[in-house]
């Protein structure tokens, strides 16, 4: 890994000036009114080794909120909370092809249980699991655990993207009413919601990505402590929906060309695992039309290629 690591850091600074260049053909998302400032030229790759080495190249001081990549954590919670028995009961395991606010396949799955946990309905669905007093309970316990993953007690919510999607996510809105209609969603619909949009907009950098993603590497390790945060079994079921629904509807593509579980979400940002060897944060909030960061995906194909991460 030492010697990968000084080869990596080497070719990084020219290959992220290569794949910036790629950014024009893409669009920041702006759908959430606030996520249309975001700078399209940024990209930023920080890779952490089991090791306890590290590169960074590109804008890594960019902060962005994690939107979709959250639901990878918040799945894992509500397996820890509940056990899979439970959360599968609410949730189903395939990708569905279908963009990933689509309502479409709703109807089409008795009793209406949403196709995986990283589309919108799914994750909105395991947001309901995770348990809590109250509403703002809820969401505290999932930042602490965030924080926890990036071994940063400085996380916290991007506010006025917070209150931007809060504001606009009719879409969002229309599918929790929907799960509550149907049994799926058994609390206050206003209250997942609020839980929802706030962990979709915890702001991180590159590095807190990458930390996070360390520990997925590692197989449920905190590289700090030595100590076993996530139980295997859920860092397994976590990297398969990565690799199956991660990546919207390329995620086959993503899986020939790249081969690496990863999780991408609409501020432009990729969480992605080299198992037992590295844990990578991108950001690049130019998207390509599926929704995936252009730059972003661009760097980790050339990555992926050049050291042979592939799984398959
Ligand atoms: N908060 C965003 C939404 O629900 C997340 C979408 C994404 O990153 O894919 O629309």
């Amino acid at each position: 890994n030492t010697i990968e690591l000084e080869q990596i850091k080497s070719l990084l600074p020219q290959w992220v000036e290569e794949s910036r260049q790629l950014a024009v053909q893409g669009k920041v998302a702006a759908y959430i009114p606030e996520l249309a400032k975001s700078p399209r030229d940024t990209l930023g790759i920080y890779i952490m080794d089991t090791a306890g080495g590290s590169v960074a190249a590109g804008d890594c001081s960019f902060s962005f909120t994690m939107q979709s990549i959250s639901k990878v954590f918040t799945l894992i919670i509500a397996l820890m909370e509940h056990g899979e028995a439970a959360v599968f009961s609410k949730v189903g395991m395939e990708p569905t092809g279908d963009n990933f606010n689509s309502m479409l396949k709703l109807e089409l799955v008795a009793p209406s249980r949403p196709f995986n946990p990283l589309i919108n309905a799914g994750a909105i669905a395991v947001t309901s699991l995770i348990g809590g007093d109250s509403p703002h309970e809820r969401s505290s316990k999932i930042l602490q655990f965030f924080r926890l993953l990036a071994g940063n007690d400085t996380l916290d919510y991007d506010l006025d993207v917070y209150q931007s999607e809060s504001d606009t996510g009719h879409l969002n809105r229309s599918l929790a009413y929907y799960l509550k209609d149907k049994g799926i969603l058994n609390d206050n619909v206003e209250d997942v919601l609020d839980i929802y949009f706030r962990h979709c907009a915890v702001k991180v950098t590159c590095s807190d990505l990458a930390r996070m993603a360390l520990v997925l590497a590692l197989g449920g390790i905190d590289p700090s402590t030595g100590k076993s945060i996530i139980p295997r079994r859920y860092v397994q079921i976590a990297k398969v929906f990565m690799t199956t629904c991660g990546m919207y509807n390329a995620s086959g593509e993503f899986a020939i060309n790249v081969g690496l579980p990863a999780k991408s979400g609409v501020s432009g940002g990729i969480l992605s695992i080299v198992p037992g060897r590295y844990g990578i944060g991108v950001v690049g909030p130019a998207l390509n039309k599926k929704g995936n960061s252009v730059a972003g995906v661009n760097l980790l194909e050339k990555l992926s290629g050049e050291f042979e991460w592939s799984l398959f």
